[in-house]
C-alpha cells in the first residue's frame, strides 16, 4: 500500500522502486531477494567530446545502465533528450527487465541515454555524438551481452550508426548488436510499428474485458512519435475516434474526431499542430490527459499522471505507451475510480518483443515475413494480457502490480535457480 500521506516523488527511480516494494510485499519475497532485484549489475557514466558544425567542441554526458541479465542478455533502448538523468536511465533499465519477463522473452533489462537536444543538432552532429558514445560503451555491449534499440528521439538511422561503429571496431558486420535497424541492414519488418501496434492490441484486449466496443471509442493520445503516432493510426483503422493528440509543444482536440492524414501532414509541414488548420482546439499536454474520453494513451515521458491530476482523469481505460507515466499514488487513485490501466511493461512491450524477433533473425541469418511477425506479436501480447489479468483478478491487485508480480516473479525464480556465485 502507498500511504497518501507520503510526499510523493516523481523521480522515476523512486517510482520504480516503490512499484517493486508493492509487488514484493504481495509476493512475500525475501528481503534479500528484493534488494537483489532492485540493484543494478553495472552502470557506466561517460563524458565525451564532439566536434560541432561551427568548429567548437562540446562535452556530452551519457549513461548505460545494465539492471539485470539473469534471464538473458541486457536489452533496452538509448534515449537522446535534454532531461536524461542517471536515475531516469536506472528506472528505465529496471522496467526493461520486468517488461522482457512479462512477455517471457529471454532478455534482461538495460537502458542508455545521452543528455542532448537532438532537435537543435544537425544530422552530422548527431552522427558524431552517436559514434563516439557507441565507442565509449562498446566494451559493455554486443549481441550476447547487451543489445541497444531506439527510444525517445533515437531512430533506425541512429541504430545504423551504432551498428556501423561497433562493426568497424570488430572488423566484421555485427547486425545483432542493435535492434530497430533499417530493413537494409538486417532490421525486421514490423519493428518500427511494433510498439504502437502493441499499444493498440493491448487496448483492444482491455476494451473487450470491460465490454467496451473499440468502434466509436474516443481516444486521446499524449505524444505523436513512434508510439503515439502509430497507435493513433491503428485506433482509427479499427473504427475508433482519435479526438486528441499532442507533441512536446502541445496538442489539438476535436470531440468529433481528428482527420489523422491532415494531422500528420500539418506536423510534417509545420513541425507542430495548428488548431486552426486542423479544425480543432489547441490544448496543453496536461489538458489532454483530463479530456472526457474512453481511452487515454500517455505515450510521451514519465510521471504525467500523478497525485495532482489523477483525480481528474475521465478515461475508462489508460494504456501506457510511455514508460513510467503514472506514479504509485496516482495508480491508487485511478484504481479507486475504477479506471482500467494497462501498465507500460505490458502495453508497450510490443517494441522489445519484435526486437527479440529481429535479434533471432540476425543470429540465424533468416528473414521472417510480415505475417509471421504480426501473428507472433499478437499471440504473445494477448497471452501476456490474459496472464496479467488472471493474476490481477486472483490476487485482487491492479494490473500494474499483477504485471510486476508476473515479471518480478519470473526474474526471482530464475535468480533462485541460478543461485548466487560463489
Ligand atoms: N525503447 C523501447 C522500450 O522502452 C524498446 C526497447 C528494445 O526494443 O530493446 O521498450
Amino acid at each position: 500500500m502507498v500511504s497518501k500521506k507520503d510526499i510523493e516523488s516523481t523521480n522515476p527511480l523512486k517510482v520504480a522502486e516503490k512499484q517493486v516494494d508493492i509487488a514484493a510485499e504481495k509476493m512475500n519475497l525475501d528481503p534479500g531477494m528484493v534488494a537483489k532485484l532492485k540493484s543494478r549489475q553495472q552502470e557506466i557514466i561517460v563524458q565525451f567530446p564532439v566536434k560541432m558544425d561551427d568548429g567548437t567542441i562540446r562535452i556530452f554526458t551519457g549513461y548505460r545502465v545494465q539492471h539485470n541479465d539473469i534471464r538473458g542478455p541486457y536489452k533496452g533502448g538509448i534515449r537522446y533528450h535534454p532531461d536524461v538523468s542517471l536515475d531516469e536511465v536506472r528506472a528505465l533499465a529496471m522496467w526493461m527487465t520486468w517488461k522482457s519477463a512479462v512477455v517471457n522473452i529471454p532478455f534482461g533489462g538495460a537502458k542508455g541515454g545521452v543528455i542532448c537536444n537532438p532537435k537543435e543538432m544537425s544530422d552530422g552532429e548527431i552522427e558524431r555524438m552517436t559514434r563516439r558514445f557507441t565507442w565509449q560503451i562498446s566494451p559493455m555491449i554486443g549481441p550476447e551481452r547487451d543489445i541497444p534499440a531506439p527510444d525517445v528521439y533515437t531512430n533506425p538511422q541512429v541504430m545504423s550508426w551504432i551498428m556501423d561503429t561497433y562493426s568497424i571496431m570488430k572488423g566484421y558486420a555485427v547486425p545483432a548488436v542493435v535492434t530497430g535497424k533499417p530493413l537494409e541492414l538486417g532490421g525486421s519488418v514490423g519493428r518500427l510499428e511494433a510498439t504502437g501496434k502493441g499499444v493498440f492490441i493491448t487496448a483492444r484486449e482491455a476494451a473487450k474485458h470491460i465490454g467496451m466496443p473499440i468502434e466509436g471509442a474516443r481516444v486521446a493520445i499524449q505524444g505523436s512519435g513512434n508510439v503515439g503516432g502509430i497507435a493513433a493510426q491503428h485506433f482509427q483503422k479499427a473504427g475508433a475516434k482519435v479526438i486528441a493528440i499532442s507533441d512536446s509543444k502541445g496538442g489539438i482536440f476535436n470531440p468529433n474526431g481528428l482527420d489523422l492524414d491532415q494531422v500528420i501532414a500539418c506536423k510534417r509541414n509545420y513541425h507542430c499542430f495548428i488548431g486552426e488548420k486542423l479544425r480543432s482546439e489547441e490544448i496543453t499536454n496536461q489538458e489532454l490527459l483530463e479530456l472526457d474520453c474512453d481511452i487515454l494513451v500517455p505515450a510521451a515521458l514519465e510521471s504525467q499522471i500523478t497525485e495532482k491530476n489523477a483525480d481528474r482523469i475521465k478515461a475508462k481505460i489508460i494504456v501506457e505507451g510511455a514508460n513510467g507515466p503514472t506514479t504509485p499514488i496516482a495508480d491508487e487513485i485511478l484504481y479507486d475510480k475504477g479506471i482500467f490501466v494497462v501498465p507500460d511493461i505490458l502495453a508497450n512491450a510490443g517494441g522489445v518483443t519484435v526486437s527479440y524477433f529481429e535479434w533471432v533473425q540476425n543470429l540465424q541469418n533468416l528473414l521472417w515475413s510480415e505475417d509471421e511477425i504480426s501473428e507472433k506479436l499478437t499471440s504473445i501480447l494477448t497471452k501476456s494480457f490474459a496472464d496479467v489479468l488472471n493474476i490481477s483478478e486472483k490476487e485482487k491487485v491492479n494490473m500494474r502490480t499483477a504485471a510486476l508480480m508476473l515479471g518480478i516473479g519470473r526474474v526471482a525464480e530464475a535468480t533462485r535457480i541460478r543461485g548466487f556465485y560463489p
